[in-house]
Parts: C-alpha cells; sequence; structure tokens
C-alpha cells in the first residue's frame, strides 16, 4: 500500500507495538481482549474515534501574576530562562556547560519535575535527554502524550558535580525559577519525579516515608509523586506503581487510560 492512509496505518501500528513494549516494560499483561462484535450499520468506520477527544481547556482561576495566554506566559519563561542561563546565585553555576531550563509545550496540562540535569543535559541544555529521559519520553506516550506535549524542567537548572543530589541550599537559591515555571504553566496536573523534587514540592518532609504515589497540591495544583526514571533504570520491578501513579494521574486528568 502506499499513500497517506498507509502511512497513518503504519503510524498507528508503531504506537501501538510502542504502547505494548512499554506495557510489557513495566510489567503490564499486555492489551485486554478485543470483544468481536459486528459493528452497528449506522456508524460508519470514518465516525468512530478509538479514542475519546481530551475534555476542552478549562479556564483556571489566575492570580495577579499569572500570564492571560500563551503569549503572555511564553514572554514569563523567555525572562526567566534568560536569567537562569546568567545566574550565579549558588554554587552550581560553577561546574555547568549550560543551564537546562525546559523543554516540551509550556501550554499543557501536565508539567513533570524532576531532580538537577545530568551530563548529557548539561552538554545539551535541555533535560532529560540521556537514558532517564529516553524512559520519560517512553512514559510520556504510554500516557497518549506526543513526547513534547508536556512541560518537563528540574529542581536545580544547573548540573551538580558528579550527578549528586542538589544541597537544600541550591534548591533554595534555584527555587524561584521553578516556582515561575509553574506559575506561567500552571497545569492541572504536576508529577514530582523522585524524592528531591517530591520533597522541594513541599509533598514530604526531608527523610519521610511513604511518600510515593500520594496526591497532595502545590499552590492549588494537584501533584503525584513518583519514582524517578533513574532509579526505574536500577529497579526495573518499580515500573508497575509508577504505571499505577501515571494512571492516576490521567484519571485526574480526565483523559483515556490505555
Ligand atoms: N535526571 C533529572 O532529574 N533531570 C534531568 O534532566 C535528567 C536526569
Ligand atoms: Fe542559579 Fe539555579 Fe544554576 Fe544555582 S542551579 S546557579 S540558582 S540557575
Amino acid at each position: 500500500m502506499h499513500g497517506p492512509m498507509s502511512d497513518e496505518r503504519q503510524a498507528l501500528l508503531e504506537e501501538a507495538a510502542e504502547l505494548l513494549r512499554w506495557e510489557a516494560e513495566i510489567g503490564g499483561i499486555g492489551v485486554p481482549p478485543i470483544e468481536l462484535q459486528p459493528r452497528p450499520a449506522s456508524a460508519p468506520l470514518e465516525t468512530q474515534k478509538l479514542v475519546p477527544e481530551p475534555p476542552p481547556p478549562e479556564v483556571t482561576p489566575v492570580g495577579p501574576s499569572a500570564p492571560q495566554n500563551a503569549g503572555d506566559r511564553a514572554q514569563q519563561l523567555r525572562v526567566l530562562q534568560e536569567e537562569a542561563a546568567s545566574c550565579t546565585k549558588c554554587r552550581l553555576h560553577e561546574g555547568r556547560t549550560e543551564s537546562v531550563f525546559a523543554r516540551g509545550n509550556p501550554n499543557t496540562d501536565l508539567v513533570f519535575v524532576g531532580e538537577g540535569p545530568g551530563y548529557h543535559e548539561d552538554q545539551q541544555g535541555l533535560p532529560f535527554v540521556g537514558k532517564a529521559g529516553a524512559l520519560l519520553d517512553r512514559m510520556v506516550k504510554a500516557m497518549g502524550y506526543p513526547r513534547d506535549g508536556v512541560y518537563i524542567c528540574n529542581v536545580v537548572k544547573c548540573r551538580p558535580p558528579q550527578n549528586r543530589t542538589p544541597k537544600p541550599d541550591e534548591a533554595g537559591a534555584c527555587k524561584p525559577y521553578l516556582v515561575g515555571q509553574l506559575e506561567a504553566v500552571r497545569p492541572k496536573v504536576i508529577v514530582a519525579l523522585g524524592r528531591c523534587a517530591a520533597e522541594n514540592l513541599g509533598q514530604v518532609e526531608p527523610g519521610g516515608r511513604g511518600w510515593r504515589g500520594r496526591w497532595g497540591e502545590y499552590e492549588g495544583i494537584p501533584v503525584m509523586s513518583t519514582y524517578h526514571p533513574a532509579f526505574l533504570l536500577r529497579s526495573p520491578q518499580f515500573k508497575r506503581p509508577v504505571w499505577d501513579d501515571l494512571k492516576n494521574v490521567l484519571r485526574k486528568l480526565g483523559r483515556p487510560i490505555p
């Protein structure tokens, strides 16, 4: 077959295969069996939607400094990103190649917050572009988003030496950038990836236990804390609880559960 239809079919097949690989990887059981039923004559194939459309965007109540539209939002983020690019507010600036602000779409309902840049992120100036990033991309795709359909950032914008966890004073110095990002994007849900993000978004006391899989709140925005993809690379047996957390996120967003 040739032409646009076969391209589309090919893309759908690849997507389905990707979902199955993720399902297999997280320890799932694959897709449920399909009930074969005759198609009602009144519903022609072309008009049947495979996946329900996501609900229309809600009008979010905005605070005095929250942006009113995509243009203001982009502008507010540009200013913050420029500031971070030349920031020397903490010692982490000393070792950076590039500060790492964010990637993805700021006009989204879902934000992921990680810990801080690693080697590849520092080199490229983009978050989550190494192995952990590849796994995060698969999680995002399995949730039904395009790779760049969500907004991804970190607690600190400069790489800590030897990829150590950011110290409280470093996270504190960098906090205004994260606060500004979350205020500008104002997603419907935030996912905190790992303990560092969960602690810095006020979801758990330092050293506190039982933080994973719990709903909390940041400035009125629901926050789900889950394990970091870098941890999942070392401990793949925890992919299943993480997938459960992400499905809860989809439920909260009113999106279809794969
Ligand atoms: N780990 C993180 O927490 N953030 C990145 O950007 C990359 C790896
Ligand atoms: Fe500034 Fe944050 Fe980089 Fe520290 S980590 S120098 S606060 S941008």
